[in-house]
């Protein structure tokens, strides 16, 4: 069977995924195989995951409208909650209207395809999250790509094409995997001037990023008719999903056009209404987002004194770049036997040669974790030889 030897050279080059199975909430403690373990890990940035307010308002619509919502959103699926969550979002967001989508993935496998035609041109970032590089190759457009926030070489491909060719460049607010941020008021400049649409993902910025959470846009202070903001209700709005915003024409567009929200069944009910309730405590606890930089701070000197080889991160996003995947297993499987959990990234989420730990700080940890963490990292990069 074709599986069972890729399943074996998967092994051999150490790039085998297992599944860990958690009897807990994600964090910061969680229980993994009976054993408290410190988890560094979780994108649930703000800890709303387990936010009472979240729950409350999860129960409150199972109470009402029942577990699944029974149909796509064309058919009967968009219940009150559904309606609600984007009025929420786009009264956020300060736009006309937003759409929400039953993940980030499906977003991006849904609306990119509509925003170029076969014809087109899409010039995407060289690291750029699977979803999107998903989206792109099903527009069937032509994809470029440019070398990671080089703004030079995004230049020469845009200046390279025909001018009246639709063109599509794509981003990510914050890079899910490096942490650091795409230069967006450049971005931005550089689309109006060569006349092209602009897609960034901010997965990872919603709700972070910004002096109200409102994402990597409000952070760079960057408004622009022809940006399509993208972003998720599973990260620190520790939910599920992922929304766009945007005019009302252009959500009425998408309504009609983005093939993974029309033939899927609507998330379900609850999760509209934690996640909407999620919109509710950022405003009302901003400071949950100063608890997760002060923490993020602390991490990242911590970190850095200690000489960690970082990313240029930007973000909560704190990866340390071991370059084997076999060491970076190793310095996963050993801080695990020290109570905590720090995934090893590897290939093909990142490019050969730069696997990784990825750690994320959240607002919910504490000093004294971060500390204990701190000592076990420098501990186990030591008897490695990597500090
Ligand atoms: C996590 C992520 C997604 C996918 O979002 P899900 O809601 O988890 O499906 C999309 N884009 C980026 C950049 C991400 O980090």
């Amino acid at each position: 069977m074709m599986w069972k030897s890729v399943l074996q050279q998967l092994t051999r080059d150490h790039l085998l995924r297992e599944l860990s199975v958690i009897d807990s909430t994600c964090g910061p403690i969680m229980s993994l195989n009976g054993q408290d373990i410190l988890l560094f890990a979780s994108n649930d940035y703000l800890g709303l995951a387990n936010h009472p307010h979240l729950k409350l308002a999860a129960c409150k619509a199972i109470d009402q409208f029942g577990v699944g919502a029974g149909a796509s959103r064309l058919v009967s699926g968009t219940l009150r909650p559904h309606h609600e969550l984007e009025l929420a979002l786009a009264q956020f967001f300060q736009e006309d209207a937003a759409l929400a989508l039953s993940s980030g993935y499906a977003t991006n496998i849904g609306i990119i395809p509509n925003l170029i035609t076969p014809e087109g041109l899409i010039l995407a970032d060289r690291l750029c999250h699977a979803s999107l590089i998903d989206g792109c190759r099903l527009s069937r457009a032509s994809l470029r790509v440019f070398d990671h926030n080089d703004m030079d070489h995004l230049k020469v491909l845009l200046a390279k094409r025909p001018r009246n060719r639709p063109t599509l460049i794509v981003t990510e607010g914050v890079f899910s995997m490096d942490g650091d941020l795409a230069p967006l008021a450049e971005l931005a400049h550089l689309a109006k001037e060569y006349d092209a649409t602009l897609l960034i993902d901010d997965a990872h910025g919603t709700g972070v990023m910004g002096p109200t959470g409102r994402g990597t846009l409000e952070h760079f202070g960057v408004k622009s008719a022809n940006i399509i903001h993208m972003g998720t209700l599973s990260k620190a709005l520790g939910t599920s999903g992922g929304f766009i915003t945007g005019t009302n024409d252009f959500i009425d567009y998408a309504i009609n056009t983005a093939r993974s929200f029309i033939y899927s069944t609507a998330p379900p009910p609850a999760i509209a209404a934690a996640a909407h309730a999620a919109l509710g405590v950022i405003l009302q606890e901003p400071e949950r987002r100063t608890r997760l930089w002060r923490n993020r701070e602390y991490m990242y000197q911590g970190l850095r004194g200690m000489g960690c080889h970082l990313t240029n991160t930007e973000s909560p996003i704190l990866p340390i770049i071991v370059n084997h995947p076999e060491l970076a297993m190793k310095m996963s499987l050993e801080l695990r036997q020290k109570g905590l959990f720090i995934p090893a990234i590897r290939p093909p989420t990142v490019p050969k040669g730069t696997s990784r730990l990825r750690i994320t700080v959240t607002a919910e940890h504490s000093t004294a974790q971060i500390d204990s963490s701190l000592a076990a990292i420098q501990h186990v990069g030591q008897s490695l030889r990597l500090l």
